[in-house]
């Protein structure tokens, strides 16, 4: 039987790039460079070796890439069909505009459940809002188990099982499927795309779908529905010259004062 695995991506801002809250303070997605999650690579990269492992041994398996962004988003679905998902689903509804993560993960759980599926496969956390909480509501919403953070995932005989390294712990963790799980940038390196798989990402079908597909209301999602809400931000302060202290003699003691006057020492 073939295993159905959606793999989460998100597309966020190029943190190399310029980066602006819009005049409603939310995250300016629309004039900015975007790509691929960085920490998603990872999920992607899990669900392609599960994937792989099933079929070498005879079984099917079938990779979903799923996100829910503007209309750039779909440059970081190619980017994971480029490195072998099978297909991808992209929800996007000018409605979305401002939904927190609240309302994110109401989103993708319809859209999970309408793809359908065995194994839910997240990043650890974005990297623009890094909350890592997503993979927790989303399997509350489906009511399924959650296996976060691993860095080490398999799935054998219905059951998915993992290793999840705390500072204090190892622990091995198992759950029966259906189940989300989210793994961390230990998991293994996260594959290239190559040339072919470039080219075959053209020919892979994207699906699109908007909030009336997945029967959600709009003030379910959007600003209106979300329950946090920012109330002010300001632009970090440019950064300012160093002090150069000349060692005239006194170079330490000035160094020492530096460092006290900081509350390092
Ligand atoms: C167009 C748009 C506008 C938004 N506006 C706001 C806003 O105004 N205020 C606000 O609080 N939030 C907003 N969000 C939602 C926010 O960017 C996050 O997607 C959401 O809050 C999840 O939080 P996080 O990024 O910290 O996820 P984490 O919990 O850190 O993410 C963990 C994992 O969940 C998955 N994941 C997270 N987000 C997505 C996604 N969008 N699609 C697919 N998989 C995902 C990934 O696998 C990721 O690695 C907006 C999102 C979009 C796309």
């Amino acid at each position: 039987m073939s295993l159905r695995i959606v793999v989460c991506v998100k597309y966020v801002p190029d943190a190399t790039g310029d980066r602006h809250f819009a005049d409603d303070l939310t995250v300016d997605r629309e004039d900015v460079d975007g790509l691929l999650s960085e920490l998603d690579e990872y999920a992607v990269e899990q669900a392609l070796q599960i994937a792989e492992g099933r079929r070498q041994g005879g079984d099917d398996a079938e990779v979903t890439v799923l996100t829910v962004g503007p209309e750039d988003a779909k440059d970081a679905l190619r980017k994971a069909l480029s490195m072998g998902a099978d297909k991808a689903v992209h929800v996007e509804d000018d409605d979305l505009h401002g939904t927190d993560v609240i309302g994110t993960s109401l989103v993708l759980a319809k859209a999970v459940e309408k793809t359908g599926y065995d194994l839910v496969v997240c990043g650890m956390a974005s990297t623009d809002g890094t909350m890592g909480v997503l993979p927790a509501l989303l399997s509350e919403r489906l009511g399924v188990p959650q296996v976060t953070l691993l860095s080490e995932v398999s799935v054998e005989d219905g059951k998915v099982t993992g290793r999840r390294d705390g500072d204090a712990a190892t622990e091995q963790l198992e759950a029966a499927l259906p189940a989300v799980v989210s793994v961390t940038d230990q998991s293994g390196e996260a594959r290239y795309p190559s040339f072919k798989g470039i080219m075959a990402a053209k020919k892979k079908p994207v699906q699109s779908l908007d909030l009336d597909d997945l029967d959600i209301d709009a003030d379910e999602v959007g600003l209106g529905g979300s329950w946090t809400k920012v109330d002010d931000a300001a632009e970090r302060p440019a950064r300012t010259a160093g002090t150069i202290v000349k060692d005239e003699g006194e170079g330490a003691k000035q160094l020492a004062e530096f460092l006290a006057g900081q509350k390092f020492i």
